[in-house]
């Protein structure tokens, strides 16, 4: 039987699915990342993963191997630089392929390929274009229109999160910009922002109790009708559903999915991302679905697979 493999390159891990030619997951596993040496151990690790999985069952034949990369990857799936992986003018897909000649192996933007994962198998499945939006520690972003993933000319298509569309920002974000949407919306963020207003005014808030603040905590008290709480999430969301309306207004996409750790949030997060949405899109009654993202961990992996099913 012919199996497919995604993998999905993390910092710290590896995560490892198998699968039918229709898209099933047969197995899952993770390993860790070693990040020595240039991450020149990466793909030879992947190589050994592979094997030794494969051990034992000469029936298995690898068909094909895809990758998700946390960084910018071309459309030949060169990495010019991956800090995470300590990759620097590196071709992934080729070295791969010297490990499998015979197979077909592919590599992606993580977040591109979560996209392509949540398309093909989750929240976008009844959709023809979809964008996924991860909300975490940064902002990731990855665009699917009619079934292929949009990486862009650099692979910077989809960044959602370095947008400037914050006016309010007085502090530059990681990147050296003013207003990202990543400084304002991201988890670290919407924390930072509770922070400022808890220090601003003495309106009473739930938050005040705690020791240290997560972004779960103000999403569980805006659930709780906590009015400071519900505050800070409506400034934080505006500028990320600005930069949602651009994109509506750049490629018009059927669905934006939310996804990431914040995504968990739920209604307290959708809620202000839908108002602001609308406020900020041209015709206002042909706006996108926007709902929650449904693979989780998974969907790089599951994505990162279907680049070569
Ligand atoms: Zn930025």
């Amino acid at each position: 039987m012919a199996l497919y493999f995604g993998v999905d390159i993390g910092g710290t891990q590896l995560k490892i699915g198998a699968f039918t030619k229709d898209g099933a997951l047969v197995d899952k596993w993770t390993a860790d990342t070693d990040i020595s040496n240039a991450g020149s151990h990466i793909i030879p690790d992947i190589a050994n993963e592979i094997r030794q999985y494969l051990t034992g069952n000469g029936e298995l034949q690898p068909a094909g191997i895809g990758m998700g990369i946390p960084g910018p990857v071309d459309r030949y799936g060169y990495v010019r630089t991956c800090v995470n992986l300590n990759w620097n003018d590196f071709y992934p897909v080729k070295e791969l392929g010297k490990e499998f000649p015979d197979c077909r192996i592919a590599a992606g933007n993580d977040a591109n390929v979560a996209a392509l994962g949540e398309y093909v198998q989750g929240a976008g499945k009844e959709y023809e274009s979809a964008m996924l939006i991860t909300i975490g520690t940064g902002i990731g972003g990855g665009i699917v229109l009619d079934g292929k993933i949009l990486a862009g000319a650099h692979g910077l298509a989809g960044e959602i999160g370095h947008i400037t569309t914050d006016s309010s920002a007085h502090e530059c974000c990681s990147c050296g910009n003013l207003g990202c949407v990543d400084h304002i919306a991201s988890a670290s963020g919407i924390v930072r922002v509770m922070k400022e207003m808890l220090a601003e005014n003495t309106t009473d808030s739930i938050i005040r109790s705690l020791e240290s603040i997560t972004a779960k905590d103000i999403c569980d008290a805006a659930r709780g009708e906590d009015e400071l709480a519900i505050k800070c999430l409506d400034i934080c969301m505006e500028p990320l559903a600005k930069g949602m309306a651009f994109f509506t207004h750049a490629f018009d996409p059927e669905v934006f999915m939310i996804g990431g750790g914040v995504s968990k949030g739920g209604d307290t997060i959708l809620e202000p991302l839908r108002k602001h949405y609308q406020e900020n899109l041209f015709l206002t009654d042909r706006g996108a679905d926007i709902i929650v993202a449904e693979l989780g961990n998974d969907a790089g992996m599951i994505g990162a697979a279907m680049q070569v099913l």
